[in-house]
């Protein structure tokens, strides 16, 4: 999928530094800068995007440490929080046969991914995700669900799956307000590296 940014892309991290960041409360990031990727300070909280998004379209790369003496969710664990609300798990699931609910790539606890397409730690991964915010009526009333489609390494993982709602964990419930990318310090030493997103429109015209 897209290394490359598009014009319309909003540069969340190009590997310099964490400006566009903040961390836990609202207070300033902790996690480090290396070698043009973040890693997770362990304990020191999530960071979020100070930016924030209804649909878009978001390419993020990540690498989970080699932990060969962990197993399951303490083995490369972080996440990737769509609108700070949905999390796209970070594991290191190599290998798994049947990647279940709790695996990488995986909606937290609602939808494992399709297929396993996990590289093995210390491999750069991508994600590549449309995301499609809920939509409400006049009355406020919620008319369709949270959609979600990704990809990744290229392999698709989320088929245009409807979240019923938020992901443990999640940074609130006010579903109907745009949020940022939200990374999680789930203790782990997984990195992040080029990551942006494309705003999208909630609709084309109705021109033919
Ligand atoms: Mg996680």
């Amino acid at each position: 999928m897209l290394q490359t940014p598009p014009e319309s892309a909003v540069i969340l991290f190009d590997g310099k530094d964490l400006s566009n960041w903040v961390g836990r409360d609202g207070g300033e990031p902790k996690w480090k800068v290396e070698d043009d990727a973040m890693i997770v300070e362990p304990r020191t909280g999530d960071i979020s995007s100070k930016e924030t998004f209804t649909d878009h379209f978001l390419h993020v790369e990540f690498m989970c440490p080699d932990m060969p003496e962990a197993s399951g969710q303490a083995k490369g664990n972080s996440g990737v929080f769509l609108q700070g609300r949905y999390e796209i798990q970070v594991l290191d699931s190599y290998g798994i046969e049947v990647p279940g609910k709790g695996d990488c790539g995986a909606i937290y606890n609602q939808f494992a991914a399709l297929v396993n397409a996990c590289l093995p730690p210390l491999h750069w991964q991508t994600y590549d995700v449309i995301f499609r915010a809920p939509r409400f009526n006049d009355a406020g009333e919620m008319t369709e669900n949270v959609r979600v489609t990704a990809l990744q390494n290229g392999l698709v993982i989320l088929n245009n799956v409807q979240l019923p709602g938020t992901t443990a964990g999640g940074a609130d419930s006010a579903v109907a307000k745009p949020g940022p990318l939200r990374l999680q310090d789930h203790g782990n030493l997984v990195q992040y590296r080029n990551i942006w997103a494309v705003p999208l429109p909630l609709e084309g015209s109705d021109q033919y």
